[in-house]
């Protein structure tokens, strides 16, 4: 049985003090009784507040991103060893805003992918693919390109050690939610594709879906059978929606 998984991804909003007093209200509403795993993944510079203030709970601590080298001339990028010294256990890589806005190829998301693993950090691999692809029966295709990049990287074995979120984009921060079937499709797909290589990897692997999921759809898309839990963005940066949404996994 897989346990199931909540990841919030706060992107690049609020400042230490709002960061701080969100995770503290997250803290205060989770309770013990709680059956799933939960994330979160403040702004790099919001790291150690948040760090500091998760001391002795379970709440796992995130990165939203990592570089694909340990050290050196690589401006503006953060190593995973630099992330691990502030308690991160999780690296989210290949998130949409990240592939579309800033133009990260499936390689480099590949090569993050790989850094992340070879550290420690789970990472949280998201693919998906624009209303477009979808519209044209492309969607597979583009999945499966963005899961082979890390395959041929890092091998099947890797994914024993990381998370798969599957994000249409046309789903991230549009209120446009993947129906129950749609997303189940998807997620059965991938823990198939992944089955042909290596049943056991693919049978405990958590697939994450994120998507505008919200206190009111996630509960009926945390019980399609191949979705593990979720990444979840904006309702994250509201304490009582994330923690019901936490509760509903
Ligand atoms: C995301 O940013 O990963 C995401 C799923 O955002 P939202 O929940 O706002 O759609």
């Amino acid at each position: 049985m897989r346990r199931s998984l909540v990841v919030g991804n706060w992107k690049m909003n609020g400042s230490r003090e709002k960061s701080r007093a969100l995770l503290d209200d997250i803290l205060k509403g989770l309770g013990q009784d709680l059956k799933s795993d939960v994330g979160v993944c403040p702004p790099f510079v919001h790291l150690p507040e948040v760090a500091l203030a998760l001391q002795g709970s379970s709440v796992l601590l995130g990165s939203q991103n990592v570089a694909d080298q340990d050290e050196g001339a690589f401006t503006g990028e953060i190593s995973a060893l630099m992330l691990k010294e502030f308690g991160c256990r999780l690296a989210i890589v290949g998130h949409s805003e990240r592939r579309i806005i800033y133009g990260e190829s499936s390689a480099l998301v590949a090569a993050r992918y790989a850094k992340a693993i070879e550290h420690g950090l789970i990472p949280i691999l998201c693919i998906g693919e624009i209303l477009e692809e979808r519209e044209s029966e492309r969607t597979f295709d583009v999945i499966g390109e963005q899961l082979d990049a890390v395959l041929n990287t890092a091998g099947v074995a890797s994914l024993a050690k990381a998370v798969i979120a599957y994000e249409p984009v046309w789903a991230i921060g549009t209120g446009r939610t993947a129906s129950t079937e749609q997303a189940q499709e998807v997620h059965c797909w991938i823990r198939s594709r992944i089955a042909r290589l290596d049943s056991d990897v693919a049978e405990n692997l958590q697939v994450l879906y994120g998507g505008s999921v919200k206190p009111d759809n996630a509960a009926a898309l945390f019980s399609m059978p191949d979705i593990d839990g979720g990444l979840i963005g904006g309702a994250s940066l509201d304490a009582n929606s994330f923690l019901k949404i936490c509760h509903s996994a």
